[in-house]
C-alpha cells in the first residue's frame, strides 16, 4: 500500500484543521495587500514596526554591498565574519551577559542549545505551552523529558523534586499563543533551590518589555545567575531574522564546540547582521515605541471587554481573543476579513484542543484610529457569531 495522503488531507479539512498560507504581496506593516486584497493587519510579529523600517533597510543595503550576500560557509570554517562578531558583542552588551552566539533561526537556537546541554541521564522540565521548538528540543536531546503545568511553580518543585543528572528548566519568556509572561521570579527560584539551570526563550520579550527592550529578564532585573541560557530571536520585534543565545563565556563556548545546529549550516548572511545592528539600536534607543504600545493594548483591552469579548491574562502586545471553537474562530476571522481586517484565527493542535483563538498582535506601527476599526468592526462581528448566525 502507498501513502494515503489524500485521507489525510481530507480528514483535516473535515476537522477544521486545514490551513492556509495568505499570500503577502507588499511589505510588512499595518496596511498590506494580501491575496489581491488591501488589508488592515493585526496578526504580524513585527511588534515595533522595523520589519520595513528605512534605516534597517539601508544597514541591510549597505552591508550586502560591502559584505556580499552569503554567509558561503559554516561559522567554524570561514562564514564567521566581522558583522556576526560585531553583533554578538553588541548583544552580550545588551543582555549583560559575557557572550552572545548567533544562529540563523530560533528554532535552531533552542534545538542547539537544549541538545548541547542535556542528555541521556538527565532531566528536561517545560511549560506545558512552550513554543514547539522547546518542546522539539526537549525529546530531540534523550533526556528525561517532562512538562510542568502552566506557569505553575509548585508543578515545577514536584518535578524537580523526581529529577535526575543535570536538569534543565525551560520556559518561554512571553507565551506566543496567550501572551502572558513566565512568573520567572517564582521559577527561577525553584530552579535555583534544586540547582538546576533555568533557560528562557524570549522571543516575544525582547523589543516589547523592559527599560530598554531587554525582554523579561530586563523587566524582572534578573540576571545570568537566575537565567543562566537566555534565547532571543530576531523575526520578531527586530523585525529582520535569526536568533541568539546569550550566557557565560562557558556556556557561549559549549555551544560552538557542541551544539549541532550551529555547527552544521552555513552562517546567516553577514548583510542580515548589519540589518540587525541597526534594528538592535532602534529597538533600544526609541522608546516611544514601547510607549504607543502600551497606549493601544490599554485601549483594545478597553475596547474589547466593553464588546464582551474573553481576553487573555496578557498585558503584551500579543492579544487573544478566546472562542473556544475552531469553526467559530475561523468564522469570526472571515467576517473581519469582509470588512477588511486580517486577523489570524489559531487552532489545535497550535493551541489546545477547545481553545481556539483570535490571535490579535498590535504593532507600535498601528495608529490609535486603526485600532477604533478594528474594536468597530469586532463590535459587529461578534455578536453574529456569538448567537450562531450562518454566515455562507
Ligand atoms: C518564533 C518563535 C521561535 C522561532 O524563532 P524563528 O527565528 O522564527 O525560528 C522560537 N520560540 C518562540 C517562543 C517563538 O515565538
Amino acid at each position: 500500500m502507498s501513502f494515503d495522503l489524500a485521507t489525510r488531507l481530507a480528514e483535516r479539512r473535515a476537522a477544521q484543521l486545514f490551513r492556509q498560507r495568505p499570500l503577502l504581496e507588499s511589505p510588512q506593516g499595518p496596511l498590506v495587500q494580501v491575496d489581491g486584497r488591501q488589508l488592515l493587519a493585526f496578526c504580524s510579529n513585527d511588534y515595533l514596526g522595523l520589519a520595513n523600517h528605512p534605516q534597517v533597510i539601508e544597514a541591510w543595503r549597505a552591508g550586502a554591498a560591502r559584505w556580499g550576500v552569503g554567509g558561503g560557509a559554516s561559522h567554524l570554517v570561514i562564514g564567521h565574519s566581522t558583522p556576526h562578531h560585531e553583533l554578538e558583542e553588541a548583544l552580550a552588551a545588551f543582555t549583560g551577559r559575557a557572550r552572545a552566539l548567533l544562529f540563523s533561526t530560533g528554532y535552531m537556537a533552542n534545538l542547539g542549545a537544549v541538545t548541547a546541554l542535556v542528555g541521556r541521564d538527565d532531566t528536561v522540565l517545560e511549560d506545558r505551552l512552550n513554543h514547539a521548538s522547546l518542546l522539539d528540543a526537549g525529546l530531540l536531546s534523550g533526556a528525561r523529558f517532562s512538562r510542568y503545568l502552566h506557569n505553575d511553580a509548585v508543578s515545577l518543585a514536584n518535578r524537580l523534586r523526581k529529577a535526575n543528572g543535570n536538569t534543565l528548566v525551560v520556559t518561554d519568556g512571553v507565551f506566543s499563543m496567550d501572551g502572558d509572561l513566565a512568573d520567572l521570579p517564582a521559577l527561577c527560584a525553584e530552579a535555583r533551590r534544586a540547582n538546576a539551570w533555568v533557560m528562557v526563550d524570549d522571543a516575544h520579550g525582547f523589543g516589547p518589555l523592559g527599560a530598554t527592550g531587554g525582554g523579561i529578564v530586563e523587566q524582572f532585573g534578573l540576571g545570568p545567575e537566575d537565567v543562566q541560557v537566555l534565547v532571543g530571536t530576531f523575526g520578531k520585534a527586530f523585525g529582520t531574522a535569526g536568533a541568539f543565545v546569550a550566557g557565560s563565556e562557558e556556556l557561549i563556548e559549549t555551544l560552538v564546540q557542541f551544539a549541532r545546529p550551529y555547527i552544521y549550516t552555513t552562517s546567516q548572511p553577514p548583510a542580515l547582521a548589519c540589518a540587525t545592528l541597526k534594528s538592535l539600536e532602534l529597538l533600544r534607543s526609541e522608546h516611544w515605541r514601547r510607549e504607543h504600545l502600551a497606549v493601544l493594548i490599554k485601549r483594545f483591552r478597553e475596547g474589547a471587554q466593553a464588546i464582551g469579548l474573553e481576553l487573555m491574562d496578557s498585558a503584551t502586545p500579543i492579544q487573544p481573543i478566546l472562542i473556544g471553537d475552531s469553526g467559530r474562530a475561523i468564522q469570526l476571522s472571515q467576517m473581519l476579513r469582509e470588512r477588511g481586517l486580517l486577523v489570524t484565527a489559531i487552532r489545535p493542535p497550535t493551541v489546545p484542543a477547545g481553545s481556539a483563538r483570535l490571535r490579535v498582535t498590535l504593532s507600535a506601527a498601528h495608529s490609535l484610529e486603526q485600532l477604533e476599526l478594528l474594536l468597530e468592526a469586532l463590535a459587529e462581528c461578534w455578536p453574529l457569531v456569538e448567537e450562531g448566525v450562518s454566515y455562507a
